[in-house]
């Protein structure tokens, strides 16, 4: 297994780690037998949340029984934007992992305005330095699913690790975010490098897509800005693949990441790669974004309510009124400029007549 160092945190990581979002649907012995097959074989982190059910619960009896509490770098996270509910799930987690100390807490999902808004004026970050500074939480992170608000963030120097999305269909931070991270020193641990679940081999399947879940968690690790990469694990399989993976050369060349950007692509017509050459556009349409949505929305085909929701949130949240894909005027500006000769005016035709906006008051 390979390390790397978690930014400013010096935190020594595997380069895979588990993501325990499913843990709760184990038995204890299938955790436990999960947990033993990590250490051997050198993943050193694991990842919950207080968010997910039952698994910091099930985690924590099988690290107890195990007694490897001390061998793992431990990570949950907090959800909740009232003080009081955040500081008593805090407690539960604590209770749930059979810990006094998490190694790694991050506020977990800060993804709008809004809700960075609540974190700060709802006293959440000074509660969560304050743990920090008691030692109640080592070192403290951040998770987001938008650039722009983790941009923002992350320029607080507050937090010392960023979790981020990142796989093939999903690739916006690669040139936004990850530089900042590092030019602040903060970690990078990558959620989702299955895109959600759709590259594991089973859906990927389904999909359509002929990408291996291998190949997809090879992308995420390989790029040298990413410190760490946990993959939903349930299943010994999946700790064995990231072991794999972990133990193998990292490095892809650019040929090799355009040949897996090329089996996306046989599922999804002209695929914007969010490069932004693009811009700007003279109507001030963010045009990555808007393709990077409805790249998404027709990987899910309009079919998987919970995706759905996501891509309509962030569809209202990331473009702004008067910016959306309907304002698109056809003046091609932007398709000189696109290195893949994608025909964004008509794909902005297409993007206006799928994709949602949630009315203003939400
Ligand atoms: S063609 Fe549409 S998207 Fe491109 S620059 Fe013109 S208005 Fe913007
Ligand atoms: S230049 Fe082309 S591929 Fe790059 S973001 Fe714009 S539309 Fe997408």
């Amino acid at each position: 297994m390979q390390y790397r160092v978690l930014g400013k945190t010096g935190l020594s990581v595997s380069v895979i780690g588990i993501g325990a979002l499913q843990m709760g649907n184990c038995t204890l012995e299938e955790a436990k037998a999960i947990l033993q097959e990590a250490h051997v074989g050198g993943m050193n982190y694991i990842d919950t949340a207080r968010a997910y059910g039952e698994s910091e619960a099930r985690l924590g009896q099988a690290l107890k029984e195990l007694e490897l509490r001390e061998t793992f770098i431990l990570s949950s996270k907090g959800i909740k934007r009232d003080l009081a509910s955040f500081q008593s799930d805090f407690e539960t987690t604590l209770n749930n992992l059979q810990t006094d100390y998490l190694d790694l807490f991050f506020i977990h999902d800060v993804s709008t305005a809004a809700n960075w808004k609540a974190v700060r004026e709802n006293g959440i970050l000074d509660y969560a330095l304050e743990l920090k500074k008691q030692g109640r939480i080592r070192h403290l992170g951040i998770s987001t699913h938008d650039c722009q608000i983790g941009e923002q963030i992350i320029r607080t120097r507050l937090f010392e690790a960023a979790m981020l999305a990142y796989n093939p269909t999903n690739r916006e931070a690669e040139d936004t975010l990850f530089p900042v991270c590092q030019q602040f020193g903060m970690g990078i641990i990558i959620m989702k490098p299955y895109g959600g679940g759709i590259l594991t081999e089973k859906r990927s399947a389904e999909m359509g897509f002929s990408i291996t879940a291998e190949e997809a968690l090879r992308y995420a690790a390989s790029n040298p800005y990413v410190t760490c990469v946990i993959p939903g694990t349930d299943q010994i399989d999946y700790v064995r693949l990231g072991l794999k993976v972990g133990s193998s050369p990292l490095s892809m060349t650019d040929e090799e990441r355009r040949l897996i950007m090329d089996k996306i692509d046989i599922k999804v017509k002209n695929y914007c790669r969010g490069c932004g050459y693009c811009l700007p556009c003279v109507r001030g349409i963010p045009i990555p974004t808007v393709l990077k949505l409805y790249n998404r929305w027709q990987v899910f085909g309009g079919t998987d309510w919970s995706h759905m929701h996501q891509i309509t949130e962030e569809y209202t949240v990331s473009v702004p009124d008067g910016h959306t894909a309907d304002q698109c005027i056809g003046c091609m500006q932007c398709t000189k400029r696109c290195p893949f000769n994608l025909p964004i005016p008509d794909l902005m035709k297409e993007a206006a007549a799928k994709l949602r906006r949630y009315p203003a008051s939400k």
